[in-house]
């Protein structure tokens, strides 16, 4: 009987007409959305004060960016002739003199008295000072009045005896708390961040911090907001320049030994330069994901930000398979499938589509999107573990009818992070890797599983049974454990026929029990592979996107969700049973049978039996206080991704 109730549902009937409020032409495929903020953009006159140019509502990822623009500067020197400069690092990296012999002298000096003062303890510490600046033959720069001052900070991070085993060895985290007060420049002035690395392997840890220390989404108007024409402008800053420099590397220098100053002015590390510089592109990305509000990032728009990336990346692949030929371009092409509400409906995804009925009355379809990233394979051909990296997308969570508090509902607009972050890492993992080589020859998948979880006259019930993707029945009691409702479709469509990948990552804001189990700076991980749980801590140690393993007992959690009519419900009966753990297995038991689970005898499934891990990042994907998004999980799953590549 409980399958006959499923069949009625999803709760909104296929093809019955949904009538549509508020937004005139709301298109399937995310359209609107960017057509709606071009609009917005050309019909209110931009800013026309030439000194503090604006633009009103980007409406590109790149145009975003631009308004506050981080740049990789291509060596120290040139970082260091910014405005104000900030030199960061471990203490004896940041008194390298391999590194100090790139700055002015007198910017040398207050370096080095300032480091030797400076004590980091375990958060990191900075100080700051203004350094007069002469040109080399003592007259003067800039100013008649024959100086020039620069704003120097000195950061130094904690050394590693100050750092538990826990933590990364990068101490990346003091590296963004101790930013937090390091101001973008204003418009048409320069930051240079100079960061002395112990080791290029952390360039990409730090330059995740740097970049989620930078966030680009602000709503922050310009100083013209009082004239007609500038208002609601959104006010440029100025450029961050970030310097990279490899401490390790230069200490073998024999130039540097000699106290030559010629040492060499570059990063070296060109696999970690790029790393760096699209992890940052990717954190960002994700982080102005997670700040947009919710009127702005509604389904539509974070559709549209996904086909975006999609176009971007392959205008890219295309222009760096040039000059290989042609059918490199056409191999490593990423290709983009939408399903809205209509082809959700009819492909049984009735968790997505229960949780988003409400707002999909209002025209805020919930949405499925597969991108995919196919992999050329090893030298011999030999295709690599496939992987599928699902997100968790909900633009707007008010718990739905069973509703959050007053206190509990702002910050909910957040709740799109894990979606965020699959969609950043996939386009940082693609940048970076157009072949697949790095993550091992197989193919890359990014899902999005989206949906606003609101309140109407259509909203899905407590007590109402949802058929999802998987075949499985789920009956409701909490409509505000929606999360897990749509993951459940995503894992089921990324393990299923559809996709079928060897590696099933979920990602998601999913529960305040993860705040409770691992806190605020490690995402709390679920796996059903020892293996694949140690090798997403080490990644997380190397990212600074620290993780830490909660246990998978699925003898112990499944009956948590135990239901008198269907397969199961969606939330548990004893909340104090592991409940981040529970969620997370409310998830897996979702996934498709798999091979290696029947004894089934197809040997590539014998060959690669399948894993799955769930990583739960409710604290981490937020600042606590400002409430920024931190692009939480981009640098932790690129470098899960490519340390499979180094196996
Ligand atoms: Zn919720």
């Amino acid at each position: 009987m409980a399958a006959s109730t499923a069949r009625a549902l999803p709760p909104v009937a296929a093809g019955a007409p949904i009538p549509r409020v508020g937004r005139s032409g709301s298109t399937r495929d995310g359209r609107t959305a960017v057509a709606r903020s071009r609009a917005t953009a050309t019909t209110r006159a931009r800013a026309t004060d030439t000194a503090t140019p604006a633009v009103t509502t980007p409406a590109s990822d790149a145009e975003w960016a631009a308004s506050s623009p981080l740049e990789f500067a291509p060596s120290l020197k040139d970082a260091a002739s910014c405005d104000a400069l900030a030199v960061v690092g471990k203490k004896a990296c940041v008194l390298d003199e391999g590194l100090l012999a790139h700055l002015p002298d007198a910017v040398q000096t207050h370096v080095r008295l300032l480091a030797r003062d400076i004590k980091p303890g375990s958060e990191g510490a900075k100080r700051t000072t203004s350094v007069v600046l002469f040109d080399e033959e003592g007259d003067t720069l800039g100013t008649e009045r024959g100086t020039t001052t620069l704003e120097l900070t000195v950061i130094v991070l904690p050394d590693a005896s100050e750092l538990s085993r826990h933590n990364a060895p990068s101490a990346s985290h003091a590296l963004t708390k101790c930013l937090a007060g390091v101001k973008a420049p204003r418009f048409g002035k320069t930051l240079g961040l100079v960061c002395a690395l112990a080791d290029a392997s952390e360039a990409v840890a730090i330059a995740a911090a740097v970049a989620r220390a930078f966030p680009t989404y602000s709503a922050k108007s310009t100083d013209a907001r009082n004239t007609e024409s500038g208002r609601g402008a959104v006010a440029v800053k100025g450029t961050v320049k970030v310097a990279l420099h490899d401490a390790s590397r230069e200490s073998h220098d024999e130039n540097t030994k000699n106290g030559n100053k010629s040492s060499v002015d570059s990063f070296d590390g060109d696999a970690e330069l790029k790393a760096a510089k699209a992890v940052a592109g990717g954190v960002r990305l994700a982080a102005r994901i997670v700040d947009t509000p919710p009127a702005f990032m509604d389904p539509d728009a974070l559709v549209a930000e996904a086909l975006s990336v999609c176009a971007e990346l392959n205008k890219s692949v295309l222009f760096a398979s040039d000059e290989n030929g042609k059918e490199k371009a056409s191999r490593a092409l990423v290709v983009a499938t939408t399903l809205r509400e209509k082809e959700l409906i009819a492909g049984g995804f009735g968790g997505i589509v229960g949780v988003g009925a409400a707002a999909a009355r209002d025209g805020r379809e919930p949405a499925l999107v597969h991108l995919c990233h196919k992999g050329d394979g090893d030298e011999d051909g030999d295709k690599g573990r496939s992987t599928a990296l699902v997100g968790k997308g909900i633009t707007f969570d008010t718990g739905g009818l069973q509703i959050k508090g007053k206190a509990g509902m702002p910050g909910m607009k957040t709740d799109l992070g894990g979606a965020a972050a699959a969609l950043g890492a996939f386009y940082a993992a693609v940048l970076l890797d157009p072949d697949g080589s790095k993550r091992g020859g197989g193919d890359l998948h990014c899902v999005l599983c989206v949906a606003e979880n609101a309140v109407g006259p259509s909203s899905f019930r407590p007590d109402d049974v949802l058929l999802c993707k998987s075949g499985r029945s789920v009956e409701i009691n909490n409509t505000d454990a929606e999360g897990r409702l749509v993951l459940a479709d995503g894992v089921a469509f990324a393990s299923g026929e559809d996709v079928d990948a060897d590696d099933v990552v979920d990602i998601a804001t999913l529960t305040g029990a993860q705040m409770v189990a691992t806190g605020r700076f490690f995402a709390g991980i679920v796996s059903d592979s020892e293996e694949f749980e140690k090798e997403c801590v080490v990644a997380g140690r190397k990212s600074g996107d620290l993780t830490h393993p909660l246990p998978y007992a699925p003898e112990f959690f499944s009956r948590e969700f135990g239901s008198a009519v269907a397969d199961m419900r969606n939330s548990v009966k004893d909340r104090s049973n592991a409940q981040a753990s529970c969620a997370g297995q409310f998830v897996a038991n979702h996934l498709a049978k798999r091979g290696n689970e029947n004894g089934d005898a197809d040997k590539a499934k014998v060959r690669k039996p399948k894993r799955w891990l769930h990583v739960d990042i409710a604290g981490p994907s937020t600042e606590k206080g400002s409430g920024r998004g931190t692009g939480f999980g981009v640098a932790l799953l690129v470098e899960l991704l490519n340390a499979r590549g180094q196996r």
